[in-house]
């Protein structure tokens, strides 16, 4: 099988930059659909097209311009997925998204491969509140479209499903008391080998990924199993591209997956510079059917990620050789935004 030439990436956020600016080194031309106009992506693509997720006219256009299609975030309505899979390949396969958009199909679905998750309830109505008391004290999630802690509210008794909107279904997850969390980005080629990278040790701050470290300072059996269940989880998929596997290690060492981005990762940045490849160089070789390189850490390394107007301090500052600061040129500085990042290379 041939390689591919032109990528068309869905969405334009930091995560599209970065595989833009993966995909440039490879010589592989981009173009990026979002339905922001101010995408940050467009500064480093050869094209952009602006429209929205259902636009039927402008995704065949985008279709048509590119050999081949992957997305920068899981969101994307499977039905835009699908109609563009009848005309290019999409990497991964849009039945990806299908069990990971929702929190119930994708724990389900880890859960039968005999990997561990927490325990959880699904929450779809009133009726569901009952027999609750083994997932206490928990967290409430929307099982469809939350980020970055959106859509999670904390319960601590039936009491406080009062101020629910019963118009989403939810999941309740027990709250666990969390040792460490640490993330796998993995990739899986066409041929269906796959390349690992070393877990990555994170730490969150108001459920936003704060920090990520590398090596992360786990027990060489939960190493090893991260990256087994990764490889498990997919092959299951019949995965193309790279993914994360999210994991949460309890109080008595036991690993459960937290979640899975069938993406580029946040956790993952810092493969840019402590490693040969990056997480976003492997994804490209991987959609676009590449040689697969075998990643290998040069660096221990630390990433910050900076947030809302914290940027401002980051911003024209004079930075180490073993420091790489990132600004996503976002046009605007918010609140839990995240506008870029530092990795430090401890060397
Ligand atoms: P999102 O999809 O918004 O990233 P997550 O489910 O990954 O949401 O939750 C964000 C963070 O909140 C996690 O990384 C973890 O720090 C914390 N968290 C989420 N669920 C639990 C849980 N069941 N027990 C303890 N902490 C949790
Ligand atoms: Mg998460």
């Amino acid at each position: 099988m041939s390689s591919y030439n032109v990528l068309g990436i869905i969405g334009g956020g930091q995560l599209g930059s970065m595989l833009c600016q993966a995909a440039k080194n490879l010589d592989v031309k981009t173009v990026i659909y979002s339905n922001d106009k101010d995408s940050p992506a467009q500064n480093y693509s050869d094209d952009f097209i602006y429209a929205e997720y259902d636009n039927e006219s402008k995704i065949n256009e985008f279709a048509n311009q590119v050999d081949v299609v992957t997305f920068e975030f899981e969101n994307i309505p499977v039905p835009t997925l699908k109609k563009i899979q009848e005309i290019k390949p999409v990497y991964p396969d849009p039945n990806v998204n299908f069990i990971i958009q929702n929190r119930s199909k994708e724990k389900n679905f880890i859960n039968q491969l005999g990997i561990n998750t927490v325990d959880y309830k699904n929450i779809y109505s009133h009726k569901d509140i009952e027999n609750i008391e083994k997932f206490l004290p928990g967290i409430l999630k929307t099982t469809t479209l939350g980020y970055d802690g959106k859509g999670q509210y904390i319960i601590s008794n039936a009491k406080d499903f009062e101020n629910i909107d019963f118009k989403n279904e939810y999941i309740l997850e027990k709250k666990i008391n969390l040792q460490k969390e640490i993330s796998i980005i993995i990739t899986r080629y066409q041929n269906g080998n796959s390349v690992v990278y070393e877990p990555i040790e994170n730490i969150h701050k108001d459920q936003i990924l704060d920090t990520s470290k590398i090596p992360s300072n786990i027990d060489q059996k939960i190493a090893n199993q991260s990256k087994d269940n990764a490889i498990k989880l997919v092959n299951e998929l019949n995965y193309v591209g790279t993914m994360c596997v999210e994991y949460f290690i309890d109080e008595n060492n036991d690993l459960l997956v937290n979640e899975i981005a069938p993406r580029v990762h946040n956790s993952g940045h810092l493969t840019i510079n402590a490693y040969n490849i990056s997480q976003f160089e492997s994804h490209i070789r991987s959609v676009c059917n590449l040689e697969a390189i075998e990643p290998v850490m040069k660096s221990a390394a630390i990433m910050q990620n900076i947030i809302g107007n914290d940027i401002f301090n980051y911003k024209n500052k004079e930075y180490k050789s073993n420091e790489f600061f990132f600004d996503y040129l976002k046009k605007e500085a918010k609140p839990k935004r995240k506008m870029g990042h530092l990795t430090t290379l401890k060397i």
